[in-house]
């Protein structure tokens, strides 16, 4: 830790509130969630959500799909305290969250409603296996696409793309940056994410490591670390929550694209996704708008890339 610091004189920068329970913008979108061989549209049992549920879908060839059916139910792999991305509320137990929703959209393209979902909260260090196990269908949390990791997994997607940065507290005027980190700085991070591989390589601070960012952001508020590094979506989220403590500083220094995690191999279900994608651009512009648009999180639809 570093021992000067100035305290009291900064309010940290001024970021919009996330648009947390704000409904969605209405955008009915195109109903084009098919890859093909999915059937007609039919209820969405909500009328606030951008997307409908498909009826009469098939895969051909999809191991996921076959599992799905055979359990009557959707499960998927979620983070639950990353507010704006994938949130769980103590109080009211209501998910929210960019990721959340393009988890949901994707299930009612496959034909399941919101009470045929269970989610399930996995840190980062345990997705790959996760899926592996079978224990979830697919994995939609703020993971990036890497080589290692396509090892032992395949992605949908890309659906997203940010970057590494860095959250330390409103009256921090010494850490700036990447560039900036010493020695004498502890930054935070997640177990087994890419965020905290780059910081152990690429800069001389001592690290810190939890299974969830919240825990690292804690720390953070008490004092017991002097920054928290991931990706700058995740940060601007914990930011807006409390942003007379805490600030997002420098430039992004990574380029993480988030993908859908998927049983390595099975291409039909990673090419329904991607097709869900490519086809649903106003769907996805409107779960956009609903969950980070007035967070200050920037960012465009990418194309999907056939990453197997
Ligand atoms: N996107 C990075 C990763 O997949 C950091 C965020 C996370 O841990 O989910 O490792």
């Amino acid at each position: 830790m570093r021992k000067s610091r100035i305290t009291g004189a900064f309010t940290g920068i001024a970021i919009a509130a996330l648009a947390l329970a704000a409904c969605s913008s209405g955008t009915p979108g195109d109903d084009s969630t098919s890859s093909g061989d999915a059937g007609d549209t039919g209820d969405t049992g909500s009328t606030s959500n951008p997307w409908t549920v498909a009826t009469g879908v098939t895969i051909d060839g999809s191991p996921t799909f076959d599992a799905i059916t055979a359990a009557g139910k959707v499960t998927i792999g979620v983070k639950e305290d990353q507010p704006g991305l994938g949130y769980l509320d103590p109080v009211t137990n209501e998910r929210t969250g960019f990721d959340v929703d393009i988890a949901r959209w994707i299930a009612a393209s496959l034909g399941y409603d919101e009470d045929q979902i269970e989610f399930t909260a996995i840190p980062s260090a345990n997705r790959e296996q996760a899926i592996i196990n079978g224990d979830i269908d697919y994995y939609v949390g703020t993971y990036s696409i890497t080589d290692a990791r396509k090892e032992l997994i395949s992605f949908a997607g890309p659906y997203f793309i940010t970057g590494q940065g860095l959250l330390v507290a409103a009256d921090n005027d010494s850490i700036t940056g990447k560039d900036s980190l010493t020695a004498d700085d502890i930054v935070c991070s997640a177990t087994g994410s890419t965020s905290i591989q780059r910081i152990k390589e690429e800069t001389p601070a001592q690290t810190k490591e939890y299974d969830t960012y919240s825990a690292c952001v804690e720390d953070l508020k008490n004092g017991q670390v002097d920054a928290v590094t991931t990706d700058e979506a995740i940060l601007i989220g914990y930011a807006a929550q409390d942003p007379d403590n805490l600030k997002v500083v420098g430039d992004v220094f990574s380029e993480e694209r988030y993908g859908v995690g998927i049983t390595k191999g099975d291409t039909a279900f990673q090419e329904f996704i991607n097709t869900m994608f490519t086809d649903g651009g106003d769907i996805w512009q409107a779960i956009f708008e609903k969950n980070l648009g007035a967070s200050g999180v920037t960012g465009t639809q990418p194309a999907v890339d056939p990453v197997e």
